[in-house]
């Protein structure tokens, strides 16, 4: 690679796939002679948890052109290099064994990476443009790997391997690289090129995936308003046998997926897999805009080196999540049908946990990395998604907007307010500042509502806004366990039953409660999370059967349970109580006046 001055070099090399190491050297060209910092974030932005990437670093020496430096450990994610003068090279390996979105993976199939593993910031450098070179050694031609990614490409060669550069640090940690044998599939939305890109085995039609991304992608850029933040950009998924989820990135996002959720050439509909998949895909999409460059205020800029609360995340992942499905809807991916089954599968999972009157979405946003990100057997008990109520906010906010304006204005008159006057300008959003926004983008004042809604733990209002829109919402026991809403039973022909109140996994001797949850039969009977239930009225108990035996019991009728609790066995008196009314279906009203009949129209487009 040419060196420029005033720039921070990095080449990232495969030491030993073996030992799943990368070797990493980063030259600086002019370091602090008073003594050079250098560190590793705490975080990956978009996963709000203290992760301390810094302890996969296995060694770390320095030196210059006339011999080794003294290194000394500065703090938990930092390095202090004494007698720095003329370029200063730092060489260190970094283990790399997680098959996770949000850090780095290396073994002889398979190299992956995000920056913040990685790349290590030189204080006080940090806005310095970047030059990042990862060469295509002999070994790596005959594994046919190519290298993936969206950074700016300066010199590289047919399988993407040669120089990157990034303007600076902040960008550097911005862009994941994959290293692999790939499926690569692209198209064009409005203009921009997008790459599809997936790793791990799999037998996907890409041109079916690539034909329906299209779709949301275009629908996304026309949305806010080409044009595009972005002039590439890169779906890059790794292919999993079980495993789902995401990370946005400001020209990319990494994803990981359920190998049967991806569609194949045989395939004639979009099967629930696949919707899910979608549905990820136009998530992290919509990052893009909200939360990529919409940001709150408290991450400009990004503390990386500690948490960085803000009570805004409900606005960030909730009205992503909001969309993300309304857009599958919009862009013409799914039917109407197919999109009030998934609003009503949301509503199922905030049914589902009384911690929703207990934590606000507002604290949620600001626990997240206490909370959220470190989810216990008692967290349906104890908090609430703002991922999932804030959706549900978002949805309640789009509906009184409309209903104030006649449908002449919406949600989606915020976003593009937003877009314009915050994410365009690199202005943040203030903490107290949504409702104000509200009424500047739309007339609407929603402030009493919001501050009950945000603030407040209280049932949200759902029915009484949806019924306005012409579509019921009915609530039902769940048949099992994997019941997750938004289909209809028949109530007639199967009474509501009675349930364990505790969600459990097959053990080797029966079940283990997993979580019990609060008022149940389960916690009643004083079972806990852990319990191994071997039998119950005597009878050895078969997994399968668990559900049928206890929700046909007899009301008011007792049942033995036998468990183990760590390794000793005793005995509960179990009184199953009624199945919670916690699982939500969605029905179009038939019969509904002009009035809300255009205002369903005009919110779900049909
Ligand atoms: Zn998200």
């Amino acid at each position: 690679m040419t060196k420029q001055s005033e720039a921070i070099y990095y080449q990232v090399s495969i030491k030993n796939a073996h030992a799943h190491l990368f070797g990493v050297t980063c030259t600086v060209e002019c370091p602090d002679p008073r003594g050079q910092i250098v560190e590793l974030p705490s975080w990956i932005p978009g996963s709000y948890m203290i992760r301390d990437f810094a302890k996969n670093i296995v060694t770390l020496s320095a030196s210059t052109v006339t011999g080794k430096l003294v290194v000394n450990r500065h703090g938990k994610s930092s390095w202090l290099i004494e007698g720095c003068s003329g370029p200063l090279v730092i060489e260190y390996e970094v283990y790399s064994w997680d098959l996770s979105v949000r850090t780095a993976y290396l073994d002889q199939f398979r190299g992956y990476f995000n920056g913040t593993s990685l790349f290590l910031s030189v204080k006080g450098k940090e806005s310095l443009p970047c030059m990042i070179e990862i060469a295509q050694t002999p070994e790596l031609i005959a594994k046919n790997w190519s290298l993936v990614t969206a950074m700016r490409a300066v010199e590289v060669n047919r399988f993407g391997f040669g120089s990157y550069s990034c303007e600076n640090y902040d960008e550097l940690i911005d862009h994941p690289v994959e290293m692999a044998q790939v499926k690569e599939g692209m198209f064009l939305a409005e203009g921009v090129r997008h790459r599809v890109v997936f790793s791990g085995r799999t037998d996907v039609d890409i041109e079916c995936v690539c034909a329906d991304l299209q779709k949301i992608c275009e629908y996304q850029i026309r949305f806010f308003g080409p044009p595009a933040p972005i002039q590439d950009y890169l779906f890059l998924t790794l292919v999993v046998g079980s495993g789902y989820g995401g990370l946005e990135h400001r020209a990319s996002t990494s994803l990981i997926c359920n190998r049967d959720d991806l569609p194949r050439y045989t395939d004639k509909h979009i099967s629930e897999g696949y919707r899910s998949f979608l549905g990820l895909c136009s998530h992290e999409y919509f990052h893009t805009w909200n939360i990529k460059r919409i940001k709150p205020e408290r991450f400009f800029p990004y503390d990386l080196s500690k948490e960085s609360h803000t009570k805004l995340l409900w606005v960030f992942e909730g009205f992503t999540s909001y969309y993300d499905e309304l857009i599958l809807l919009r862009s013409g991916v799914i039917e109407q049908e197919s999109y009030l089954e998934l609003l009503a599968q949301s509503i199922t999972r905030m049914l589902r946990g009384s911690g929703r009157f207990k934590q606000s979405v507002s604290d949620s946003s600001f626990d997240a990395w206490t909370k959220f990100y470190k989810q216990d057997e008692n967290a349906p008990n104890a908090i609430v998604s703002y991922y999932i109520k804030g959706a549900l906010i978002a949805l309640l906010i789009d509906l009184s907007i409309r209903k104030e304006t006649a449908s002449h204005s919406s949600l989606d008159d915020v976003m593009h307010y937003l877009w314009l006057e915050y994410g365009q300008l690199d202005i943040g959003i203030g903490e107290n500042e949504m409702a104000d926004i509200i009424k500047k983008a739309t007339g609407v004042d929603l402030t009493t509502q919001l501050e009950n809604w945000v603030s407040g733990t209280e049932e949200l209002p759902l029915n009484e806004f949806l019924v306005e829109f012409g579509v019921e919402m009915v609530l039902q026991p769940a048949q099992s366990q994997q019941d997750k809403g938004g289909k209809l039973i028949n109530s007639e022909s199967c009474p509501p039953p009675l349930s364990l109140g505790a969600r459990y996994k097959s053990s080797a001797l029966g079940i283990e409660l997993t979580h019990v949850f609060d008022a149940g039969s389960a916690q009643l009977a004083g079972l806990a999370q852990g319990d191994e239930l071997i039998a119950l009225d005597g009878i050895r108990l078969d997994s399968d059967k668990v559900e049928s035996i206890i929700s046909h019991a007899a009301e008011g009728s007792v049942i033995k349970v036998h468990a183990f609790r760590r390794d000793e066995l005793l005995q509960f008196d179990l009184y199953p109580v009624k199945a919670p009314l916690d699982t939500c279906v969605l029905k179009v009203i038939d019969s509904v006046t002009d009035r809300v009949s255009k205002h369903r129209s005009a919110w779900l487009g049909c």
